[in-house]
């Protein structure tokens, strides 16, 4: 039987020793933390169950007016204006804590169910390298102070990553925080300034906003979301600014101090924001220090994540790599596909090498932005010949009915063939919309056969079909010309 040590217990850890022990190996999982992993834990899930209160407070708030609801409320009519629905931050944050440990669970049952054994320590690889048989040592620090060491014919490191902490602005978990932290929170911070425009720093700023904070986020770059389609972003940071949140661009902070029950944001051309919290969002270091990795020749690249192939192979034989701490695309569905690929490689089965082209992704921001395939960042640096078609939502029958004006559909496709590359939604739930698109992409999929296929009246999918009626049209006329 084949022997695997998975170190690390987040998605590209246990979706691997599912897969692992579905084949029929002998698998072992080390995890400091709990299954699930950060995703689970303090990262993906617990964000997004706070994001589901904030969804309800827009969506109540931006809308009941237009809907024409009436809000029975004896508050005085400014302060009505400003506030409808308020939070008890303490409650959200308890479900949150609540729901992410609840998974946890239901993953560690799934886990042992399946005849996985789970160890709860600190693992790393040990010094003896490859033995003779092409085994090696896995060393797990437990809990309970002993040390243990376990043989595997392969080992898949899927150990994740920590919040980066700049050196003049430590957290406190009180005032200054990462986002690891923020669910200690009883109360709502009055007035929170978060630092870093990307995903992470983006959606907590939309969601405290939306919970009632007054929000200031510190943009180093031009826009918010530099990494993702400009027009989203750019939609995105209007709809910021118009609910009243300060969006500082160009902006880089060099340090936050709590002074009392304050905290002072000082930034690189000596500006000082004063807030009654900051949370930090300037990314993440990959948990790879002191496993052992090197010495066992598993090389890193420059910021120490582990350097893998598109079979999650890392530079030294039996040793797999999966997840953030590759850095590969910091997504947790991209982790899960990562681990089990490595397992399939590893155990002599069917594997497809992973393929980023397909990958689809989403900013839970209200409204959301999902992306899947070629970007316009992409076509604009020519990896892609494609055309274009934008749709603003606001031409929709649905939109209109439900009070939706920020958005679109965009998509692209192959000038001469019209097989769509790549597509974005940004609309309230654009995580759900992007599949269509997604099945486009994955199955090469043409403009006409998106456009050919039903769509309900009313509703948002219509604005896909009708972006791909369009493409269709620009394609012709392409041609003619
Ligand atoms: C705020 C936030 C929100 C996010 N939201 C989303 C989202 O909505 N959708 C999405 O797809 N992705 C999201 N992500 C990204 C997602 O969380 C990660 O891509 C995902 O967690 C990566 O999984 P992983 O298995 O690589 O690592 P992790 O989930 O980080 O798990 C790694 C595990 O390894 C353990 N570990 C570390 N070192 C050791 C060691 N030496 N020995 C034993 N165990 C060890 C850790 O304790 C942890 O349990 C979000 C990230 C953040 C920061």
């Amino acid at each position: 039987m084949t022997r695997i040590v998975i170190i690390g217990g987040g998605p590209g850890g246990y979706e691997a020793a599912l897969v692992a022990a579905q084949l029929g190996a002998e698998v072992t999982v080390v995890d400091r933390d709990g299954l699930g992993g950060s995703a689970v834990l303090t990262d993906c899930v617990p964000s997004k169950t706070l994001i589901a209160t904030a969804e309800v407070m827009t969506t109540f708030d931006s809308s009941y007016e237009e809907l024409g609801i009436i809000v029975a409320d004896d508050t005085p009519p400014l302060a009505q204006s400003a506030r409808v629905v308020g939070v008890d931050l303490g409650k959200v944050n308890r479900r949150v804590k609540r729901l992410a440990i609840a998974q946890s669970h239901d993953i560690t049952q799934a886990v042992t169910r399946a005849g996985v054994t789970v160890l709860r320590g600190k693992g790393r690889l040990g010094a003896g390298g490859q033995a003779v048989d092409g085994s090696r040592e896995v060393v797990v620090d437990r809990e309970d102070g002993t040390t243990e060491t376990v043989r595997a014919d392969a080992v898949l490191i899927a150990t994740g990553v920590h919040p980066r902490e700049l050196p003049d602005a430590q957290p406190d978990g009180e005032r200054i925080l990462t986002w690891t932290q923020v669910y200690d929170l009883d109360e709502l911070p009055r007035e929170l300034i978060v630092v870093g425009s990307g995903v992470t720093g983006a959606e907590f700023a939309g969601a405290y906003q939306a919970l009632g904070s007054d929000v200031t986020l510190v943009s180093s770059r031009d826009r918010v979301l530099p990494g993702e389609d400009p027009d989203a972003a750019e939609v995105l940071e209007d709809v910021f600014r118009r609910r009243g949140m300060n969006v500082m661009s160009r902006s880089r902070a060099e340090s936050a101090k709590r002074i009392g029950d304050k905290v002072e944001v000082t930034l690189s051309d000596g500006t000082v924001i004063e807030g009654t919290h900051c949370l930090m969002a300037v990314g993440s270091i990959p948990n790879t220090a002191d496993m052992g990795l090197e010495e066992a020749g598993v090389a890193l690249n420059d910021w120490g994540q582990i350097k893998v192939d598109r079979v999650s192979r890392t530079t030294a034989p039996g040793v797999y790599a999966a997840g953030d701490c590759t850095g590969v695309f910091m997504l947790a569905s991209v982790a899960a596909m990562q681990g089990r690929i490595a397992m399939y490689h590893a155990l002599g089965d069917a594997v497809q090498p992973l393929n980023l082209k397909t990958v689809a992704s989403n900013v839970f921001t209200d409204p959301e932005i999902a992306t899947v395939g070629y970007t316009a960042a992409d076509v604009a640096g020519g990896k892609m010949d494609a055309v274009e078609v934008k749709l603003p939502l606001r031409g929709n029958p649905r939109a209109k009915m439900q009070g939706i004006r920020d958005g679109f559909v965009k998509l692209f496709c192959r000038p001469g063939t019209g097989i769509v590359v790549g597509g974005v939604v940004v609309a309230p739930r654009a995580s759900e919309l992007i599949h269509s698109i997604s099945l486009a992409v994955d199955n090469n999929l043409t403009v006409e056969q998106v456009a050919g296929a039903f769509t309900v009246y009313p509703s948002l999918s219509g604005s896909t079909a009708e972006a791909a009626r369009q493409l269709h049209i620009r394609k012709r006329e392409g041609s003619d010309s």
